[in-house]
């Protein structure tokens, strides 16, 4: 029988096509001149996949499936030469490579977030997108833009709850939603595209519409990508740090506990040895 796949096993698979030099990007799978078997940061995972729909929950979110492709695509495309070495040497200098190896490492450890750690850190990830689209859009956005201060507004309102882990009021979204729609009816300009950016992560991020983030994310920039993976990692791997710091603390207490108990055993043993009533029996004998 087959073993269900975890995220341990998960990111074992992913690292093995990651130090292969097998990953690819923009396309799920694909076949070497060599005949070797290509795999974009899900597919190397998840083995095979050609979607990210239906992502085995023990591997990770499907919020987290769907994000994974915009980690391995959006950024800066790897940078390394043919000869740059070990993966570990690459990711020194290659940004692509180092996110990579990143996302891996945390892959196997993240089983320690709960559901609502999650949460957390998704809702911040989309308040960091929100203000990053919002400030590429106010660079390029006519000054006289009719449906700027509102989108402007909206969006604050909405990063504001998300940068503090809590969900936009139902109020909030709708001033999103309003301002999505004034920009979609305004027909922006090539020069404006930023703005609609932002009203799409507003609204998305309001709706919870997880692929319409990332659609608009991905849009981005790729030094904009760059900045959006590496929050994105740090966030995960802060809560696996303070989720394993926890583990550790609690181990600890029950190691102290169990000391202490064994010293009490201990000491009531070495009583009854010296009292000399009981001076041939074994110690594992007495109790
Ligand atoms: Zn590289």
């Amino acid at each position: 029988m087959m073993t269900p796949l975890d995220n341990i096993s998960a990111a074992e698979n992913f690292m093995t096509v990651l130090r292969e030099g097998r990953m690819i990007r923009g396309a799920y799978n694909d076949i070497a001149d060599d005949g070797r078997h290509l795999a974009c940061a899900y597919s190397a995972a998840v083995s095979g996949a050609d979607t990210t729909k239906n992502c085995p929950a023990a591997v990770m979110p499907q919020e987290v499936a769907d994000l994974t492709p915009w980690i391995d695509d959006a950024g800066t495309a790897c940078t390394c030469s043919a000869d740059s070495g070990s993966l570990e040497d690459r990711a020194k200098t290659c940004t692509w490579h180092r996110n990579l190896l990143r996302y891996g490492t945390v892959m196997a450890r993240w089983h320690v977030l709960s559901p609502d750690d999650w949460t957390g850190i998704l809702r911040r990830f989309r308040g960091k997108c929100c203000v990053s689209a919002l400030a590429s859009a106010a660079k390029v956005v006519p000054p006289d833009a009719p449906y700027w201060p509102s989108v402007q507004k909206a969006s604050i309102a909405i990063s504001d709850r998300l940068l503090r882990g809590e969900e936009p009021s139902e109020a909030e979204a709708a001033e999103a939603a309003k301002a999505a729609k004034a920009v979609v009816a305004a027909r922006v300009a090539r020069a404006a595209v930023w703005a609609a950016v932002a009203a799409r992560v507003a609204l998305a991020a309001v709706c919870a519409a997880a692929a319409a983030v990332w659609a608009a994310t991905w849009a981005a920039r790729a030094a904009d990508a760059d900045a959006l993976i590496d929050h994105f990692l740090t966030l995960v791997e802060t809560a696996v740090a303070k989720r394993e710091a926890a583990t550790r603390e609690a181990m600890r207490a029950e190691m102290i506990g169990i000391n202490q108990s064994r010293n009490r055993v201990g000491k009531s043993r070495a009583g009854r040895l010296l009292d000399g009533r009981e001076w041939n029996e074994m110690p594992g004998a007495l109790t």
